[in-house]
């Protein structure tokens, strides 16, 4: 438990949680909608600082990041609590617990850890890592000292301030859309209003920051799974964060209190496909298909595949040096080269 940072005073003296777009106001005593930051005699206090409850090395693809650092391997850390309440969550065993739980580490600790282990980056992943921004951000600064980048897999759910606090030491960032960001959909199956918010933290980051954007959208059948939905979200990707966007549209299997719901069929994902690259996105993926052409990058001029994949394993590039299409020296939005194979090795630490 340590003190956080990301608050104000409310003229009726209690606390304003700025670390997400919930803004929970907090008297004395009181724990905020994640579980996992109490007013405490006035002040407010993280409590998941120095508690991490789950710790893998992953490969980047796996977040889905597909155009940053690919092939690299991704030190990942969860820790418990979480400002949405998804029906589907895969993670709901340490996102939906609120009493705080996981092994006593510290920052140092953690990227040390990593660099043992061979990695290139941090990933903070597995439960909201905005509701634990202040250690996010001091294990992001360490890992920044050792060379190491960092990303947020994230629900995107912020604000002005955790935007300011991310852009300190963040480098890469994919959010999850979730039923295409139908309003309905968020309301009934994740517990928010609206994605205003979502679009707010993006064009905020893109505006004052250089940090690396993936987009994600878990298509549920049935309940978010609009094709005039996708055509909106897929414009205004184009319109507010450019055509290079890299964009996952991710297929649904029945988890936590959604175990009535079929998978999403696979021609959805592709007509989903289909209407994004209509809108002028040049990379559209379709993920948690396995084999399925639309996991690998083509070349938007030459239509080649210029990076091939197997569900989370890249198993061949056709790029220069400097990711150009091999094919016809067209420059591919990919930053950074790729580090070759990774191993799946499980380092649960609580
Ligand atoms: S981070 Fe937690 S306490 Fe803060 S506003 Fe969001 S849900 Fe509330």
């Amino acid at each position: 438990m340590k003190e956080a940072s990301l608050f104000r005073l409310t003229k009726e003296g209690r606390i304003m949680c700025t670390a997400c777009a919930r803004y929970c106001q907090l008297s004395d005593g009181q724990v905020g909608f994640c579980g996992v930051r109490k007013n405490i005699g006035g002040e407010l206090f993280l409590l998941s600082y120095g508690r991490v409850i789950a710790a893998q090395i992953d490969p980047i693809e796996k977040k889905p990041v597909s155009h940053y650092m690919p092939g690299s391997r991704i030190f990942s850390i969860g820790t418990t609590g979480c400002n949405f309440m998804c029906r589907y969550c895969i993670n709901y065993d340490l996102s939906q617990r609120r009493e705080v739980a996981g092994a006593v580490t510290s920052p140092i600790q953690l990227v040390n850890l990593a660099l043992e282990k061979n990695c290139q980056g941090m990933a903070f992943t597995y439960n909201e890592p905005e509701i634990f921004l202040e250690f996010a951000r001091d294990i992001g600064v360490e890992a920044h000292k050792k060379k190491l980048f960092n990303i947020f897999v994230s629900n995107g759910y912020g604000t002005p301030d955790s935007v300011a606090m991310m852009s300190q030491f963040l480098d890469c960032l994919t959010v999850d859309f979730k039923g295409n960001g139908n309003r309905n959909f968020v309301r009934k199956f994740i517990g928010i209003p609206d994605v205003q918010p979502l679009l707010d933290t993006l064009t905020d980051i893109k505006a004052a920051t250089n940090i690396h954007i993936e987009i994600t959208d878990l298509v549920v059948p049935g309940v978010g799974d609009d094709l005039s939905d996708a055509r909106n979200l897929a414009k205004w990707i184009f319109d507010n964060l450019g055509p290079d966007t890299p964009v996952h549209f991710l297929r649904f299997f029945p988890d936590y209190k959604m175990l009535d719901f079929p998978e999403t069929p696979i021609e959805t994902l592709e007509a989903h496909w289909e209407i994004a690259k209509k809108e002028g996105l040049n990379y559209v993926y379709i993920g948690n298909v396995p084999g399925h052409p639309l996991e690998h990058t083509y070349c938007p001029s030459c239509k080649k595949v210029i990076v091939r994949r197997y569900g989370v394993n890249v198993t061949g590039w056709h790029l220069t040096n400097d990711n150009r299409c091999k094919y016809c020296d067209e420059k591919i939005a990919i930053f950074g080269d790729f580090r070759g194979s990774w191993r799946n090795e499980k380092l649960l630490i609580a």
